[in-house]
């Protein structure tokens, strides 16, 4: 049996686990991360405490696979540049090498997630897949024959950063009309306060202020009140809008959606799918492409660090 062990940086906690070939957790645990070019001395801290936790020994690790945030250099794996680790040019896989000396591969944290989600979770058994991740901002990866679409040098796929609106919300980004300008968790909770706003007397007030609605709030709601109807409406117009873009480029067997707003489940995905198979380019008759919640959680970006040694 081969063991893996897979990393994750965030941006307060590294998250570790070994697995087996098999992706069974072996072990896990978490050290606060250390930000600048202390962060290696964090992982390898963890490293060692999960080799230990194991009753294995660094001999018998296939490997250890790093996700780290930033723009990741993926032949030197080298961390480009991450702005809240406050690095740039910083030779991670060549430190982690040195202290572990087992092989180390590193990977931008988004696509880790995605490969993870693709080998160990919701797109287990396929080859194509795109994972969404409706958090704060729109995130994601994209994975096709069971690699990751890296771009050029590893400067990825921002999935969050195609225009849907022309001319329209105001994005992070600095653009107009962004997927994510419209189909984070923000923008979603933005919308709810608004539609309060503007129906005074919505259902959403009986339990919510315009302090305490959030993204959740019009999914509570949903069945009783229309205006809650008309904001969870405005949303899965736009998510299918964005998921059908990716699919018509892709054509993935599957998209699976995470973040904080795949806590909805089907509430989400079985009227998302509807509107998506509508649009979705020469229908969904002959190449469907399915859309899952993602399984993992908090997880997946360790998964996938394991993961990228058994490609
Ligand atoms: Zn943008």
């Amino acid at each position: 049996m081969a063991y893996f062990m897979g990393l994750d940086v965030g941006g307060t906690s590294v998250k570790g686990l070994i697995i087996d070939e098999t992706g069974k957790i072996i072990c896990e645990d978490s050290t606060p991360t250390l930000i600048g070019e202390e962060l290696a001395d964090c992982i390898i801290s963890l490293a060692d405490t999960l080799v230990r936790a194991s009753g294995k020994v660094y001999s018998q690790i296939a490997g250890a696979g790093v996700c780290c945030p930033g723009v990741i250099n993926p032949d030197d794996g080298s961390v480009v540049f991450a702005g809240n680790l406050e690095l740039r040019d910083y030779p991670l896989r060549d430190i982690l090498v040195k202290k572990l000396k087992i092989p180390v591969k590193v990977c931008n944290d988004a696509n880790g997630a995605a490969l993870g989600e693709a080998k160990f979770g919701a797109g287990k058994g396929y080859n194509d897949s795109v994972l969404v991740t409706l958090g704060t901002g729109v995130g994601g990866g994209i994975i096709l024959g069971g690699k990751i679409f890296e771009g050029n040098k590893g400067a990825g796929a921002e999935v969050g950063h195609m225009v849907i609106e022309q001319g329209g919300a105001k994005c992070s980004c600095g653009r107009r009309g962004c997927f994510e300008a419209y189909c984070s968790a923000r923008a979603l909770t933005n919308r709810t306060k608004w539609a309060m706003e503007e129906d005074t007397g919505s259902d959403m007030w009986k339990t919510y202020t315009n302090d305490t609605a959030d993204g959740r709030t019009p999914f509570e709601y949903m069945d009783s009140d229309r205006t809650a109807r008309q904001v969870v409406d405005w949303y899965l117009k736009y998510l299918a809008c964005g998921l059908t873009n990716l699919a018509n480029i892709f054509r993935p067997e599957i998209i699976m959606i995470g973040g904080g707003v795949a806590a909805q489940g089907t509430r989400l995905t079985a009227p998302l799918q509807k509107l998506f198979d509508k649009e979705l380019f020469g229908g969904s008759g002959y190449a469907p492409v399915k859309i899952e919640c993602a399984t993992l959680g908090n997880r997946a970006g360790a998964y996938g660090g394991a993961a990228l040694l058994m490609e």
